[in-house]
Formats: structure tokens, C-alpha cells, sequence
């Protein structure tokens, strides 16, 4: 199965090959600052089943809070990030989720920096919710 993920202006396409290898939700301050929304959502694809098939991308790198670099790749034209490769998961990419446009997308499995969760937001019982990010499983940003 193949899936494109694309910018708000339609600029930026990236197409992504199988099923994600994880999806992931973060409620952290950067992720709400990043998105205007409370929350993020990521599908994490190895980086070989990851293709940018049209349009070219800006960087924005910066600390995580896992102290290492996340780079985030927007479009020029209308500025959304679209993918972010965090150091520390070099063999990961994580695509915005709602960039595929599609609610059968899989729902995330995980929910991390639920420390930082509006108070107001339920999520389902079936996401794990961890308050901070658990280091070992960690596949979030
Ligand atoms: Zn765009
Ligand atoms: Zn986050």
C-alpha cells in the first residue's frame, strides 16, 4: 500500500509505502506550538519506504526534549510541516498524520507527555498513555 502525505498548498508531496511502523501522539509544548493544535500525531515509516515525489522542503532543526535534534521539514509556499527526522531514531521518519487526509489512517498506539495534556481531552483507552516519554519504546516527536 502506498499513501501520500501532502502540504496544506499541495506543493510538498511525500509518499509513504506500507503501514507506519508506529503512530505515535504527543501533547508536548513544542508539539502544540508547532501544529496551533494541542496535540501532535506522528507516523513513524522507515526512512527507505519514504519518498518526497514533489515540491522541495525547508528545515527547521531543534532540540527535543530527549536532548536530541528533531529537523523539521516544511513547505516554503504555506509552511506546514510535513516530516520530521529525529536524531535519535535516524532510521525512523515521522510523517504529520493529518497530512494523509484520510480518517481511516491507523489510530496511534501511544500517547506520550500526557503530563502536558489539556486537561478537557480524552483520549481512547485502547492508546497507551505515558505521562512523559518512556525512553525505551521511545518513538515520539
Ligand atoms: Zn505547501
Ligand atoms: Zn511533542
Amino acid at each position: 500500500m502506498e499513501r501520500d502525505a501532502s502540504c496544506h498548498c499541495g506543493k510538498l508531496i511525500l509518499r509513504c509505502r506500507g503501514e507506519p511502523a508506529k503512530v505515535s501522539l504527543c501533547h508536548c509544548m513544542d508539539c502544540q506550538r508547532r501544529t496551533g493544535s494541542l496535540f501532535s500525531v506522528a507516523a513513524f515509516f522507515p526512512r527507505s519506504d519514504v519518498a518526497l515525489v514533489a515540491g522541495a522542503a525547508e528545515c527547521f532543526r531543534r532540540p527535543s526534549a530527549s536532548g536530541f535534534d528533531v529537523a523539521f521539514h516544511f513547505c516554503p509556499t504555506c509552511g506546514s510541516s510535513l516530516w520530521w527526522e529525529p536524531d535519535r531514531l535516524p532510521h525512523l521518519v515521522g510523517v504529520a498524520a493529518g497530512a494523509f487526509a484520510d480518517p481511516g489512517f491507523p489510530m496511534p498506539e501511544q500517547a506520550v507527555w500526557c503530563d502536558d495534556r489539556h486537561p478537557w481531552l480524552e483520549l481512547p483507552a485502547a492508546i497507551a498513555a505515558h505521562a512523559r516519554n518512556p525512553a525505551q519504546t521511545a518513538l515520539s516527536e
